[in-house]
């Protein structure tokens, strides 16, 4: 067998782990004695108008219902999303710039192997969702880390520069962010794609920004959150419903591949050859019509909001430290010691799930997923201070 694949499956990320240790530890004490803020699983339901849909899918004749699409997703679906795009932002997207995928996940391995060649370099701005690593290693190609703004966690764009080879190909930009939270300023894209610009000129060659968005619709407050290919031509988008429309366990999204972008249509091909070498073929037709129906219906954010507030007010009373958050739904928070999986460990014997930073490729912080029951966040106070109480 193939060693990596078995140490892959083997070794379950230290997010799921927790997650499995909170299952277990609900069953013993109670799943209201148990503070899980360990995982991403949206805490709002998802739109009525999806599952509508969805009930009047099943009343098609089964050969509609349950046939393949085409590879790349149904016309219509896709033709829906294009125009909803267009509204948004603008544009002028046809439905043969979009290729469905398995949520985001499929969309970002599949960009990733049709970006690149083994040997070749992409960019991950640390901290960074996990599985980026997983899927640039298997495309044989390196992950280069680079920190985010220690400041801000804005996009530290002399880094970023100072990390560019000839063998760079792609810069993997998520924004709003998992698992800090941050949005991306205009100005910081702006700044980004200047500098993009002048290394491509130097290179002869494009650099990519693939454009990781399945939180784009949550933000909060004053937080604008860009439309990247309107900053830099070269950009593809990967995104899915998992978030916005709480359909994580669908699993249905796309790549979107501008025109303007550099061998735009070479590129959607390749990404149509990268889908087939990995299997990622036709997306789940019920979901392609789901969408196809209620592509248009508004995302429901205030109950993050809410949480948000809530969870801020009580790390503030306990003079907690962290980065306000502006979206997405994670708040990062300083841990209070160095070794970030110690504090994680000390937290869980308060019964408090939180994610060491580690796992994001960064050490000294821990990630607080807030989309959770509101009571989760208000009966987690007592643990949450003697966590603290723990440090003094
Ligand atoms: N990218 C980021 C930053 C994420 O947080 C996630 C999921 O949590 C994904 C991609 C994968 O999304 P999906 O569930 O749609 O595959």
């Amino acid at each position: 067998m193939n060693e990596r694949m078995y140490e892959l499956g083997a070794a379950p990320s230290a997010i799921r782990e927790l997650f499995a240790y909170g299952l277990k530890r609900k069953a013993e004490i109670g799943a209201e004695n148990v503070f899980d803020f360990s995982l991403g699983n949206p805490s709002v339901p998802a739109p009525d108008a999806v599952a509508q849909v969805m009930r009047e899918a099943l009343e098609l004749p089964p050969m509609q219902l349950h046939s393949y699409s085409p590879a790349q997703g149904a016309p219509e679906t896709r033709a829906a999303i294009a125009d909803n795009l267009n509204r948004r932002f603008g544009t002028a997207y046809s439905p043969d710039d979009l290729y469905l995928t398995m949520g985001a996940a499929a969309a970002l391995d599949a960009c990733i192997t049709a970006l690149t060649n083994p040997g070749d370099e992409i960019i991950a701005v640390a901290p960074y969702f996990p599985e980026y690593r997983v899927w640039i290693e298997n495309a044989g190609c390196t992950c280069v880390e680079v920190p985010a703004r220690a400041s801000d966690f804005q996009l530290d764009v002399p880094a970023l520069q100072a990390a560019i080879t000839p063998k760079t190909r792609a810069i993997i930009v998520n924004s709003p962010n998992n698992p800090v939270g941050t949005v991306y300023t205009r100005e910081n894209l702006e700044e980004l794609a200047a500098m993009l610009r002048a290394e491509e000129e130097k290179l002869g060659a494009p650099i990519y920004i693939i454009s990781d968005e399945p939180y784009r619709e949550l933000a909060y407050g004053d937080a604008q959150v860009s439309w990247v290919p309107s900053i830099y031509d070269d950009t593809l988008v990967c995104y899915s419903w998992s978030k916005s429309f709480s359909l994580p366990g669908e699993r249905i999204g796309y790549v979107l591949v501008p025109p303007a972008a550099a061998d735009a249509r070479r590129v959607y091909l390749a990404v149509c050859g990268a889908g087939r070498v990995l299997g990622y073929v036709c997306a789940p037709t019920i979901l392609q019509k789901a969408i196809a129906g209620c592509v248009d219906t508004p995302v429901n954010v205030e109950p993050y909001v809410r949480n948000r507030k809530l969870l801020t007010d009580m790390l503030d009373e306990l003079g907690y430290e962290y980065i306000e958050p502006a979206g997405a739904f994670y708040l990062w928070m300083k841990a209070l010691e160095p070794d970030a999986q110690a504090f994680s460990n000390k937290a869980r014997e308060h019964e408090l799930l939180i994610v060491a930073s580690d796992s994001f490729g960064v050490g000294g912080w821990v990630r607080i997923s807030y989309c959770v029951a509101d009571s989760v966040i208000t009966g987690s106070r007592d643990a949450f201070a003697a966590l603290k109480a723990d440090y003094e």
